[in-house]
């Protein structure tokens, strides 16, 4: 056993070792910062075609300095595959039941409104809000003109950036939106619903009635917004989204998939039921088999909303979650049928939880707030390898149940 003191760096030394690092760190960044402000002024150039007034992009370009980091997230490859039952423990978790709940009647107003305007009812538009920024708890940090003008002049995706950045000038311009206001994700999207600034000029809608189209500050224009969203996406009043279904022993499920829609009657034919075991309604409604996990977890029938759901973001576990999230604001129950796995996911309390007891056994992961970042997964891996576990730096029940054991011993 090492019984020396560790050697210890003299305190005075560590200012010169942090200069030198920022040194390491300011030749590229002055590379950068020229060849930003070479893009900007080419930029300039293209505003008034982009119907963007040479003042108003002279003004809120003059102090913009490029945030490289956004760069490395358009890069970024996930290094954690989420499993579909952590996403969805998370997504739709009592918190945002009864936060969605609480919604619905302070809104049922407006949201009624809503509905008899563009065909989509209160629940949905609820559920949408609440995975989009959480009713409007989180936007997103990052301003807007500093991502949108550094994508627009680094990395792959420069020309899609720019159409953005010059829509965000443009909506600053109209007044929409005050651009200290419009901070949102790295990538650009913003407000309560986090629409990109292309999309807010396609589809917002000022419902409020005060002429400006604020998706930051206005829920009502929030709320309007996410529903022509989905009217403008198909969205059809009179159909559900779908439901989960039970499958027969033996199903052949290389049918499955959204998109190869067949009507009810058919699946019907096919042994097909409600998970209550009651037959399907025998009409022609389009419907897609949706198997999130496989033939071996829950099965459900989508219709075209489901779609409508899905081109909000391009992913299927996030359209189960808000239409999953929809029926429990409306007062359904959980999934009949348990996900393949036997380490189920956690809600957001049972994360802080989580996260309190790696605190307790002396793990600096920062502030306990939910969310399963590197730290997090860095303390869970240690602390599996002591608990015996899977070291995979997941957060799921079996590692909660045993710390939760060991702090009781
Ligand atoms: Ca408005």
């Amino acid at each position: 056993m090492n019984t020396r003191p560790s050697p210890r760096l003299p305190a005075r030394l560590l200012p010169a070792l942090a200069g030198a690092a920022l040194f390491h760190l300011a030749a590229p960044a002055a590379a950068s910062e020229a060849e930003f402000a070479a893009c900007l002024s080419g930029l300039r150039g293209e505003a008034a075609g982009k119907g963007v007034s040479a003042a108003t992009f002279d003004t809120h370009t003059a102090s913009l300095t490029p945030d490289m980091a956004v760069v490395g997230f358009l890069d970024a490859q996930p290094e954690f595959v989420t499993p579909i039952w952590d996403y969805m423990a998370a997504l739709v978790d009592d918190e945002r039941i009864a936060d969605g709940r609480a919604m619905l009647e302070r809104w049922a107003e407006v949201l009624a409104k809503v509905e008899a305007e563009y065909g989509v009812d209160p629940a949905t538009v609820v559920a949408v809000w609440g995975v989009e920024s959480n009713f409007g708890r989180n936007f997103g940090s990052r301003p807007l003109l500093t991502s949108l003008s550094t994508l627009s002049c680094f990395g792959r995706r420069q020309a899609y950036f720019r159409g953005e950045f010059f829509t965000t000038l443009k909506i600053i311009e109209d007044g929409h939106i005050a651009p200290e206001r419009l901070t949102g994700s790295w990538a650009g999207a913003f407000g309560q619903t986090q629409f990109m600034p292309s999309t807010f000029m396609r589809l917002a809608v000022d419902f409020d009635g005060d002429g400006r189209r604020d998706l930051v500050d206005s829920v009502p224009d929030a709320l309007a917004s996410t529903a022509n969203f989905l009217a403008r996406a198909g969205w059809r009043a009179e159909l559900p989204w779908g439901f989960e279904v039970a499958l027969p022993a033996a199903f052949d499920s290389s049918g499955a998939g959204r998109r190869n829609r067949r009507p009810l009657a058919e699946w019907a034919a096919r042994g097909v039921k409600r998970t209550d075991g009651s037959p399907l309604p025998a009409n022609d409604t389009a419907t897609g088999l949706l198997l999130p996990a496989g033939a071996g977890g829950p099965a459900f029938l989508v219709t075209r909303n489901f779609d409508a759901i899905y081109s909000y973001n391009a992913a299927e576990s996030y359209a189960l979650a808000i239409a999953h999230l929809a029926d429990r604001l409306r007062g359904s129950g959980p999934f009949a049928a348990a996900w393949p796995t036997d380490d189920p996911g956690l809600s957001r309390a049972e994360r802080r939880e989580l996260q309190h007891l790696l605190i307790a056994r002396g793990h600096d992961i920062g502030e306990p707030d939910g969310m399963i970042g590197a730290r997090t997964r860095e303390a869970l891996k240690a602390v599996q390898v002591e608990l015996g576990l899977e070291p995979d730096g997941r957060a799921g029940q079996k590692t909660l149940t045993a710390l939760r054991t060991q702090r009781q011993d």
